[in-house]
């Protein structure tokens, strides 16, 4: 364990720490913003993946009403899912890294 000096406070603090024990300055900030990136990027996917799902819930809804009593809700339903599931590329696209 060697003892670094940190750069905020300038007093010594173990090189294995990741928060300085004097004034709380974070080391590793590099390192600790590509995680939370990582996990954003991965939430982020999630939700357009989530988005996608729901699309094609609408679209078989879609063609369920439209082949039964409801052909105007099957149309608006279906045109729907078409227009959310390219919003949902589109967003999907947009974010990927
Ligand atoms: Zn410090």
């Amino acid at each position: 364990m060697a003892l670094v000096k940190c750069p905020e406070c300038e007093n010594e603090v173990s090189d294995k720490t990741e928060n300085c024990i004097h004034c709380g300055y974070f080391f590793n900030t590099k390192k600790h913003m590509s995680n939370v990136s990582k996990i954003l990027v991965e939430q982020t996917d999630k939700k357009w993946k989530m988005l996608k799902l729901a699309a094609i819930f609408m679209f078989i809804a879609g063609i369920t009403c439209m082949a039964n009593e409801a052909p105007d809700v099957g149309a608006g339903l279906f045109i729907g899912s078409i227009f959310v599931y390219i919003f949902a590329a589109f967003g999907t696209w947009w974010h990927h890294k």
